[in-house]
Order: structure tokens, then C-alpha cells, then sequence
């Protein structure tokens, strides 16, 4: 699971998470949902360790991400520790950065032949697999530049998946997409919410999607959750006033 306790996160005197305090236990899926600029992306990005906090601490699986227990104490983590913490976590993003050089298998198959020292016959087999799993079976052989942008980012989707991380992150995944190929990419993110028990925690514009696959929906307005609970009641009868001028908004 995930714990942010008292995060805070500023860009110059932008203060873009005030004291923030949320958890998602193990098998959760979240959707952040808020208007632009509210921080969204920013809670992702930190748990990737591509920002890092001001204050608090952001726990993943029980460790420390920004620090590492030194006795009783606390102390900034290093290198060695953030790698470990980050390998529970795959993330998806709005563009899907495939390596173009390489084929689609290859692109599922680099980082756990070489970050977990699978044998390239062992990365294979779990790469088709995945591939099979995201609808992409056929297409091992293809370059990324042979898809369409629906099918490179269920590539991506494989990809993050080869590396069995226990959360995933998921940045918009289909807001770069044609209308017409963003519900592939959504079904397919249906089956995995279904069919495997990862912790998701999604960033979405896609209403429908946050409702058919979260648990729980949490409303960010400047850097707070202003409103949380299950997507029937955020989407049926919000009470806060913020999160019904957002959905009023958007939907
Ligand atoms: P959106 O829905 O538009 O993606 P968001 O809720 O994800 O918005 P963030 O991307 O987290 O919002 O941005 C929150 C605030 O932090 C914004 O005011 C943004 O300008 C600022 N911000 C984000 N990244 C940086 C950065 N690297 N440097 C300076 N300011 C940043």
C-alpha cells in the first residue's frame, strides 16, 4: 500500500500539496480526481521519486520512500534504497515513450532481462503473456511506429506489467489517444483491475473509467482532498460543493 503522511511539495512559493495525508492499502484502486493544477500528477511523479517532498513522508509497503530507517531515526535515502522501494512500482503515462527502435516484445522484454536478471527465454514467456493479456498477441514482431497510439500504450501497459510491480500508477494513460481508441485501452485496464489484485492509483479525466474501476475516488482541490468516498456516491450525490462544480464541469 501507500501512505502520504503530512506531504508537502512546493515549486518556489507554489505551494502544491499543503500537509497531505492519505493511505491506499494493499489491492486498492484509487482515482484522483480534481481540477487542473490541483496536484494530481504531482503525487505521482513523487512516488516515482521524480520530485522530491519538502516535508512528510510517503510510505510504500511499508518503507520509508524519501528516507530509510537508520536505528530509531529517519534519515534521507539514498540511492540504493530508492531503487528498491521504487521496483514495487510501475507507472503508466499519457505518452507512452516506447523504445522505437526496438519491437514491441523487445520493448516488454529490456528491463527484466535487465533489471531483474530474468534469462531472455523466461522474459519472453512472460512478455507474450502480457501480450496476449492486452490484446497485442500478434503483434510481438511490430515496431511501435507499426501501431496505433491505442496499441502502444497497451504496450506500455505490458510493459510496466513485466515488471510485477505491486502498484501501479497511471497518468492519463488516454488522454493522448483518439476518442475512438481510448476505450481498448480502458477495457483492458478493466481486466487487469479485475482479474489481478495490484494496487492502482490512477490520475483521470475519464469519468466512466473511475467509476467502473476504483474503490474509492479522492477529489483534489489546491493540493487537498476535498471530498472522498465510493465512485457511486462522488459521482451520484457529491456533497461538497467544489467536487459538484468539477463535476459539473467535466461531465
Ligand atoms: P492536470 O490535471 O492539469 O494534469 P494536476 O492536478 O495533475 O493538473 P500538477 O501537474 O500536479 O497538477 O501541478 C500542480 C501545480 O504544480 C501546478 O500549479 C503546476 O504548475 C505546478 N508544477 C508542477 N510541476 C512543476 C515543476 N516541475 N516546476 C514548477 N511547477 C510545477
Amino acid at each position: 500500500g501507500i501512505r502520504f503522511d503530512g506531504v508537502v511539495k512546493r515549486f518556489g512559493d507554489n505551494v502544491v500539496l499543503r500537509e497531505l495525508d492519505f493511505a491506499v492499502a494493499p489491492g486498492e484502486r484509487v482515482t484522483l480526481i480534481g481540477p487542473s493544477g490541483s496536484g494530481k500528477t504531482t503525487i505521482l511523479r513523487l512516488l516515482m521519486t521524480l520530485e522530491k517532498v519538502n516535508d512528510g513522508v510517503i510510505w510504500v509497503n511499508g518503507h520509508p520512500l524519501s528516507h530509510m530507517r537508520r536505528g530509531e531515526r529517519l534519515v534521507p535515502a539514498d540511492e540504493k534504497h530508492l531503487h528498491k522501494v521504487r521496483g514495487d512500482i510501475g507507472m503508466v503515462f499519457q505518452q507512452f515513450n516506447l523504445f522505437p527502435n526496438m519491437s514491441v516484445l523487445r520493448n516488454v522484454t529490456e528491463a527484466p532481462v535487465h533489471v531483474l536478471k530474468l534469462s531472455r527465454d523466461e522474459a519472453n514467456e512472460r512478455a507474450r503473456g502480457l501480450l496476449d493479456l492486452v490484446g497485442l498477441g500478434d503483434k510481438a514482431d511490430a515496431h511501435p511506429a507499426q501501431l496505433s497510439g491505442g496499441q502502444q500504450q497497451r504496450v506500455a501497459i505490458a510493459r510496466a506489467l513485466a515488471m510485477q510491480p505491486k502498484i501501479l500508477l497511471l497518468d492519463e494513460v488516454t488522454s493522448a489517444l483518439d476518442p475512438e481508441l481510448v476505450a481498448g485501452v480502458l477495457d483492458v485496464l478493466r481486466d487487469i483491475a479485475t482479474e489481478t489484485d495490484i494496487t492502482m492509483l490512477c490520475v483521470t479525466h475519464e469519468m466512466g473509467f473511475a467509476r467502473d474501476v476504483s474503490n474509492r475516488v479522492l477529489m483534489f482541490d489546491q493540493g487537498q482532498i476535498v471530498e472522498e468516498g465510493s465512485p457511486e456516491k462522488i459521482f451520484s450525490e457529491p456533497e461538497n460543493q467544489r467536487t459538484q462544480d468539477f463535476l459539473h464541469a467535466v461531465l
